[in-house]
C-alpha cells in the first residue's frame, strides 16, 4: 500500500503553495464529503506510490470550526502514514500551538518551516536543530514558493512513515494534570485499539470535549467520574481546564522560541509600511474602492463586456468578425439600414392604423432592444421618401460582406442538421434549447475568468486578507465576516462568480451564509428588467433603480442579523484570527491555477443543470395544447403552452403580492432560467396585445408593480446561480434550504410591499393588509428577539 501524507498548518502558511508544488497537475479537487470544506488530494510528483492531502487551515484540533473537526478526523480516523505539519516560519509562535497538539495523535509528524525566504529576508535566525529536539520530531526550512526544501522534507516524511515510529509528545503538563490524564487513560481508554493516541484523547477529555466523549461512547457514569478528576485538577490550578492546558502550551511555546529564535533588531519591514497606508483607518476604505472598482471596471465592463458579447453574440450567436476587422464598418452599415427600414415600417404601420397615408410628419416607433422601452420619433414625407429609395436600392448589410467572417456555433449546427434533413422538433430542441441553453452559460465564462484571474492576484500577493480585516469591524455587527463582502461586490455583476467567490471563506458557517444572501443584491442581468419595471409601471421614475440596491443591502442585513439568531447558523461566533502574510508577487502559475479551477468546475457543474432545465423549459414553452390536439406551437401561441398553463396552476401564490395573473407568474418562472428572461417573456405576452408597456402598466398597479419587482429580485436566482449554490454547499438539504429561505423572504417582503403599500397608493385598506403588518411584526420579532445562541 502506498503511503499517504497530510499536509497540516495554520490557515495562509502555505499547504496550499506546497501541495501544488509537490503535486504538479496530479491532483483532485474537491469538497469533503456532506460539508463545503475543500479538498484536495494529488500524488506526488516524484513518487506515484506518495499520495499528499491538503488539509483545512485551522489553528487547533478543537472542536469549534468545521475545519478543525474535518482535519481532525481525518487524522484520527483515516491515519495517514505520516504528516507534514507545515509552519509559517515568520510567525512561529502562533503556528506552534497547533504543533503541540498533533504531535499528540500518534502519528509520525515532520516540521516544515516554511516561507524561509522572507524569514531570512527579515534577517531572523532560527535554530532548527535545536527545535527539533525541543519538540522531539525532524525539523526542515523549505520555502513553498521558492521550490526550497521540497525534496527534503518529502523524503523525511516517507523516511517518517515507514519507521512508523509513532510520534511520542516530549512536553509534560503541570503534575496534577497528568494525573488526571492517567487517571482518564485507566478508566475508559486502555481498550482502545490504537495505543498511541490515548494521550490525545485523554486531553480531549480533559478538556471537556463533547465530540470525543460521543466518538468514544462514554457512558454517563464514566463521564461523571472523569468530571470528578477535571473538578479537582481545576479546583487545585485554580483555573477551568480548557484554560489550563491552553496557557500550559503557551508557556511551552515560549521556552521554545527563546531557545530558538534571534529575530533581528527590526524597523517596518515593506509590508508593514503598505499596511500602515492600507489599513489606515481613514484611507482603507476608499483604497479598497478605487481597487475593487478598476477590477470590477476592467472584468464586467470593458474585458468583461466584450469577452462576454464575443462570446454570446459571435461564438453562441450569428458569427463574429475576426479580430473585428470590418465590424465597425458592418455596424455603420447596419445602423444605417435599420434606420431606414424603421421610417418605411412606420409609414406603413401609420397606413394600416390610420386607413389613409400621412399627409405630413409623422410619427414612428422606435423599440430598445434591451428594455423593449418604445420610443416615438417623427419623419416627414422628404424623410420617408428618402428611406423608402435607400431601403429598395440597398440589400439588408450582410456581416460576412465584410472583415472575415466566421459563423457561430448554431449557424453551423443548425446547417449541420438541415443537411442531414432533421426534422423540426429536434432542431428546435438542439438550437433553442440545447445550444442556446448552454451558449447562455458558457457566454459568462470569459467574464468570469478574467475575474478570477484579478481576484486570484489579490488573494495570492495578500491584499484580500487585509480587505477582510478593514469589513469585518463593520459586517460582524450583523452577522457577516468581512470576507463576505467581496462576494457580494462581485455579485452585482453576476452571482455565479460572486458565489464561487464565497470559497475564500474558511468559515463553513459564514460561507454558507454569505452563499445564501449574495444573490440579494441586484446582478447585471437583473438591471433589463428593473429598468423595464421602471419605465412601464412607474414612468421612468429615477428611484426604481437605486431602490433596486438599497432593497438587496436591507435583504442582506436583515438576514444576516435573523439568521444568525437561528440555532443553524449560531454557535461560537468564529474569531477573527488572521493572520496578515507578508505582501509579494504572486507567481502567474498559481494565479492561473486558481483561476482554472474556479472557473472549470463552474463550467462543468453549472453547465449540466443549466442544461437540463434549459431543455425542460423550451419544451414547456414551445409545446402545448391547440384546439384540444397537444402540438409544436407557434411563436404566438405562447398562452396555449405548457408553460401558461403551468402560470395559472400557480397564479394562486402571487395572488397576495398583488401579481396574481399567469403572464407576470410566467415571467418569474422564466426569469429562474435566466433573469434577463423577463424581459423577453413579458416582452412576447404583453407584446401580443399591443404596446408592450402600456399592457403591462394596466396590468399592475404602482404596489403590485413594486411588489412584483422585490419578489423577482429577492426570489432564488437564474438556474446557473442556483448550478453554483449547489456545487458550494455540496450538499442538497443546504442547497434546498438557502432556495426556500431566499423565495421565502422574497415572498414576504412582495406581501409587504403589496399589502401595505397599497394603502398608501390608494387602493385602500383591506384584510389582506393585515396580514402584511403581521409580517412586519414578524420581520421585527426575527430581528429583535433575544439571541439565545450566541453570548
Ligand atoms: P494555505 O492557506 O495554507 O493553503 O496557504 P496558501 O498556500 O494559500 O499560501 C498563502 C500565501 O502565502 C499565498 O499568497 C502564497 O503565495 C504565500 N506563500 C506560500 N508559501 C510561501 C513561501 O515559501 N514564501 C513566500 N514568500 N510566500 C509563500
Ligand atoms: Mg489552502
Amino acid at each position: 500500500m502506498g503511503i499517504r501524507i497530510a499536509l497540516a498548518g495554520n490557515p495562509n502558511c502555505g499547504k496550499t503553495t506546497l501541495f501544488n508544488a509537490l503535486t504538479g497537475s496530479n491532483q483532485f479537487v474537491g469538497n469533503w464529503p456532506g460539508v463545503t470544506v475543500e479538498y484536495k488530494e494529488g500524488k506526488y510528483k516524484g513518487d506515484k506510490e506518495v499520495k499528499i492531502v491538503d488539509l483545512p487551515g485551522i489553528y487547533s484540533l478543537s472542536p469549534y470550526t468545521l475545519e478543525e473537526v474535518v482535519s481532525r478526523n481525518y487524522l484520527i480516523d483515516e491515519k495517514p502514514e505520516a504528516i507534514i505539519n507545515v509552519i509559517d516560519g515568520t510567525n512561529l509562535e502562533r503556528n506552534l500551538y497547533l504543533t503541540t497538539q498533533i504531535v499528540e495523535l500518534g502519528i509520525p509528524v515532520v516540521i516544515a518551516i516554511n516561507m524561509m525566504d522572507v524569514v531570512e529576508k527579515n534577517g531572523d535566525k532560527i535554530n532548527t536543530k535545536k527545535l527539533s529536539e525541543e519538540i522531539g520530531v525532524p525539523v526542515i526550512e523549505i520555502s513553498a514558493l521558492k521550490n526550497r526544501g521540497l525534496k527534503e522534507i518529502v523524503d523525511a516524511a516517507v523516511k517518517a512513515a515507514k519507521e512508523a515510529k509513532p510520534q511520542s509528545p516530549k512536553h509534560r503538563f503541570n503534575g496534577s494534570v497528568e494525573h488526571a490524564f492517567a487517571h482518564i487513560e485507566e478508566l475508559c481508554l486502555h481498550g482502545i485499539e490504537d495505543e498511541n493516541v490515548q494521550r490525545w484523547y485523554s486531553i480531549k477529555l480533559f478538556e471537556r470535549d463533547e465530540k470525543i466523549q460521543e466518538k468514544l461512547g462514554l457512558s454517563s457514569d464514566v463521564i461523571d467520574h472523569i468530571e470528578k478528576d477535571i473538578a479537582s485538577c481545576e479546583k487545585e490550578l485554580d483555573d477551568d481546564a480548557e484554560s489550563i492546558i491552553t496557557g500550559e502550551r503557551y508557556n511551552y511555546i515560549g521556552t521554545i522560541i527563546n531557545d530558538c529564535v534571534k529575530k533581528a533588531a527590526k524597523g517596518l519591514t515593506i509590508s508593514d509600511k503598505i499596511d500602515k497606508v492600507v489599513t489606515n483607518r481613514w484611507l482603507a476604505l476608499p483604497i479598497f474602492a478605487v481597487v475593487m472598482w478598476l477590477v470590477y471596471y476592467i472584468s464586467v465592463t470593458t474585458v468583461g463586456t466584450w469577452a462576454t458579447d464575443w462570446a454570446n453574440d459571435g461564438v453562441f450567436g450569428d458569427g463574429w468578425h475576426l479580430f473585428a476587422i470590418g465590424s465597425s464598418d458592418y455596424a455603420d452599415a447596419a445602423d444605417e439600414f435599420t434606420a431606414n427600414q424603421l421610417i418605411v415600417d412606420g409609414y406603413d404601420l401609420y397606413v394600416e392604423e390610420n386607413g389613409s397615408e400621412p399627409t405630413g410628419d409623422f410619427e414612428y416607433p422606435v423599440e430598445d432592444e434591451e428594455t423593449a422601452a418604445v420610443d416615438y420619433e417623427t419623419a416627414s414625407l422628404d424623410d420617408y421618401a428618402a428611406a423608402k429609395a435607400y431601403v429598395e436600392s440597398n440589400e439588408e448589410p450582410d456581416p460576412a460582406n465584410y472583415g472575415v467572417w466566421i459563423p457561430g456555433v448554431p449557424v453551423f449546427v443548425e446547417a449541420g442538421l438541415d443537411a442531414i434533413g432533421c426534422n423540426d422538433v429536434v432542431k428546435g430542441l438542439i438550437l433553442d434549447g440545447i445550444v442556446a441553453g448552454v451558449g447562455a452559460v458558457l457566454g459568462f465564462v470569459p467574464q468570469m475568468l478574467v475575474l478570477f484571474i484579478f481576484l486570484a492576484f489579490l488573494e495570492a500577493c495578500g491584499y484580500m486578507a487585509r480587505v477582510a480585516f478593514i469589513m469585518d469591524r463593520i459586517f460582524r455587527k450583523f452577522g457577516l465576516s468581512g470576507k463576505s463582502f467581496i462576494p457580494m461586490l462581485i455579485g452585482t455583476g453576476c452571482g455565479v462568480p460572486g458565489i464561487m467567490a464565497s470559497r475564500t471563506i474558511e468559515n463553513d458557517r459564514d460561507r454558507k451564509m454569505t452563499i445564501m444572501t449574495t444573490t440579494f443584491i441586484p446582478c447585471g442581468a437583473k438591471l433589463p428588467f428593473i429598468a423595464m419595471v421602471a419605465g412601464a409601471i412607474f414612468g421612468g421614475a429615477s428611484w426604481v433603480a437605486p431602490s433596486a440596491y438599497f432593497l438587496g443591502i436591507f435583504a442582506i442585513i436583515t438576514s444576516g442579523i435573523m439568521l444568525k439568531k437561528t440555532k443553524m447558523f449560531a454557535g461560537d461566533p468564529a474569531p477573527f484570527v488572521m493572520e496578515l502574510p507578508a505582501y509579494h508577487w504572486p507567481t502567474v502559475g498559481n494565479v492561473l491555477r486558481s483561476m482554472w479551477e474556479r472557473g472549470w468546475s463552474f463550467i462543468k457543474k453549472a453547465g449540466t443543470i443549466i442544461l437540463l432545465s434549459t431543455i425542460v423549459v423550451w419544451f414547456c414553452t414551445f409545446f402545448g395544447v391547440v384546439d384540444g390536439a397537444f402540438t409544436m406551437l407557434e411563436e404566438d401561441q405562447i398562452d396555449h403552452s405548457i408553460l401558461a398553463g403551468l402560470g395559472r396552476c400557480l397564479a394562486w401564490i402571487f395572488l397576495p403580492l398583488g401579481f396574481g395573473d399567469w403572464e407576470a407568474t410566467v415571467a418569474s418562472i422564466t426569469g429562474l432560467v435566466a433573469k434577463e428572461n423577463i424581459v423577453g417573456t413579458l416582452a412576447i405576452i404583453y407584446g401580443a396585445a399591443g404596446d408592450v408597456y402600456e399592457t403591462m402598466r394596466a396590468a399592475f398597479t404602482n404596489a403590485s408593480g413594486f411588489a412584483f419587482l422585490a419578489f423577482n429580485l429577492l426570489c432564488a436566482p437564474c438556474f446557473a446561480a442556483m448550478g453554483a449554490i449547489k456545487r458550494e454547499m455540496n450538499n442538497t438539504k443546504w442547497f434546498w434550504r438557502a432556495i426556500g429561505y431566499q423565495c421565502g423572504f422574497a415572498w414576504v417582503i412582495g406581501l409587504i410591499v403589496y399589502q401595505v403599500g397599497k394603502v398608501f397608493t390608494g387602493e385602500g385598506f383591506t384584510v389582506g393588509t393585515i396580514f402584511g403588518i403581521a409580517a412586519i411584526c414578524v420581520l421585527l420579532y426575527g430581528l429583535f428577539r433575544k439571541d439565545k445562541y450566541n453570548k
